[in-house]
């Protein structure tokens, strides 16, 4: 009997590479320049899913986001979240953006299945500085980056994991970044339990780091939690 071999699936790596080079040019480019985010995009391996790799499909269209892991120079790659950039969720009809994007009948992040909650940019933990960031969802941890505060991310704050804490102890401030709505503050009342170095730091209402960051540029957000 004669066994036709297949060719291995494609590695986590070799996917997010793929769709980092869909990303020049997308709809998820200028979704990005629309965050602020255009010139962290590459750093952070930001693509888009023009060709699905298998299992993607329902995925295609969408914006992105790998974790990213240093590995001796080159990246690896932990998993791969995708986010909707839909016209129709985040666009007005008249082609401007909406104030506030609605994902009708779905989610406007999706994980792979079966994948568990991670810390995001976790490369920020390598970094020497006293104090670190500490994000409610990706995005504003890419916008803290911006601003020179290296900043890992959680999607969420049911995400937060025992297993994380031992990370952010020891340095001298943790800056927990937070939107101030219900959630937000849910999320930092939680690792205020955990973290005796945590130092809050609140947006006013419609705001958060991302926003925050695109409208007042990086500085400001450096001066907001003390640092020159
Ligand atoms: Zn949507």
């Amino acid at each position: 009997m004669l066994l036709k071999s297949l060719p291995p699936p494609a590695s986590m790596v070799d996917m997010a590479q793929g769709y980092s080079l869909s990303f020049p040019g997308s709809p998820a480019a200028e979704y990005i320049k629309h965050r602020g985010l255009d010139s962290i995009a590459a750093r952070m391996g930001l693509g888009y899913v023009a060709h699905p790799a298998t299992g993607h499909e329902k995925q295609a269209g969408r914006l992105v986001i790998p974790y990213l892991r240093p590995a001796g120079g080159e990246h690896a790659v932990a998993t791969i979240r995708f986010r909707c950039i839909a016209e129709e969720c985040t666009k007005n009809p008249d082609g401007s953006w909406r104030e506030d994007e609605e994902h009708e009948g779905h989610g406007k992040y999706q994980s792979l299945p079966g994948s568990r909650p991670m810390l995001y940019n976790t490369q920020a933990l390598i970094q020497p500085s006293p104090y670190i960031g500490l994000s409610e969802g990706e995005f504003d941890g890419m916008a803290a980056e911006l601003a020179g505060i290296p900043t890992p991310g959680v999607s969420g704050v049911s995400a937060w994991r025992d297993h994380f804490d031992p990370a952010f102890l020891g340095y001298e401030r943790v800056f927990g970044f937070t939107d101030g709505d219900g959630p937000g503050e849910q999320f930092i009342a939680k690792l205020a339990e955990r973290l005796p170095n945590l130092i809050p730091i609140y947006f006013d209402k419609k705001y958060d780091v991302c926003r925050f960051v695109k409208e007042f540029g990086p500085q400001a957000l450096r001066e907001k939690c003390g640092l020159s």
